[in-house]
């Protein structure tokens, strides 16, 4: 049986890492859904379009977007380039919400999700906002991952700064927190933990901690699923 692995939460809480890796141990693909509310704002940033559904709509239900295993992460192509980086960008960054808020463009990524999540036998771990609650309402297990914006911006800003990143710490704290209300207060599908979701605090965890208790927490479930299907 598939098992539906939904991570939500705000900015920086480490979704991508930990999706990734459980990914990884459960033998199963991970999607990044942040990943194509990026890839528009890019290419809507790059060719000058307007953030509406009437210019966006329509490149959202097309994107032709890859994702392809690389050592450790994960790269992602639109067609033949890869936009890894360039979707990273502090500018993609503070376009992004606003394109998200759009319902033309998450109905259309919402179906791309739903149908890549269906056709993979084994199952998917998908991150992004709204996963648990709108993307597979009915995952088998559902965590929203949180911390607080100071360790969160702190996080965020050591891996920028690593990219060469010149912005001081409290700037990216104020990008992040508003990308967060966006996300949180829009009328479409707005960021919130599923009512049946784990609300992992990661402030003082290591990433191989909350690691170690998304795979466990998994495990339980695909175990409980298969004595449920034997009775
Ligand atoms: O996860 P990431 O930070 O890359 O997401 C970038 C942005 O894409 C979010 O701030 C949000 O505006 C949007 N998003 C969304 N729903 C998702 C995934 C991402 O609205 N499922």
């Amino acid at each position: 049986m598939p098992l539906l692995v939904a991570i939500d939460g705000p900015a920086g809480a480490g979704k991508s890492t930990v999706a990734n890796r459980v990914g990884h141990a459960l033998g199963i693909p991970y999607v990044d859904t942040g990943a194509m509310y990026r890839s528009i704002a890019l290419l809507a940033l790059e060719q000058g379009l307007a953030f509406t559904d009437a210019a966006l709509a329509d490149t959202a239900s097309s994107l032709g977007l890859r994702f392809y295993p690389s050592g450790e992460g994960q790269r992602v192509a639109l067609g033949t380039r890869d936009v890894t980086d360039a979707i990273r960008s502090p500018q993609v960054g503070r376009a992004v919400s606003k394109i998200a808020k759009l319902p033309g463009v998450r109905e259309a990524l919402v179906h791309a999700q739903q149908g890549l999540a269906q056709s993979e036998m084994a199952g998917v771990v998908m991150d992004g906002r709204d996963i648990g609650t709108h993307v597979l309402p009915g995952a088998d297990v559902k965590i929203y991952l949180t911390a607080t914006l100071e360790a969160r911006s702190q996080r965020r800003h050591a891996e920028l700064v690593a990219k060469g990143y010149t912005g001081t710490l409290e700037e990216l704290m104020h990008s992040l927190h508003e990308r967060d209300e966006e996300d949180g207060c829009r009328q479409v599908a707005p960021m919130r933990p599923a009512r049946d979701a784990v609300v992992l605090d990661s402030t003082v965890l290591s990433v191989d901690e909350v690691v170690a208790m998304v795979v466990a927490l998994c495990q339980t479930r695909k175990a409980r699923a298969r004595v449920s299907h034997h009775v």
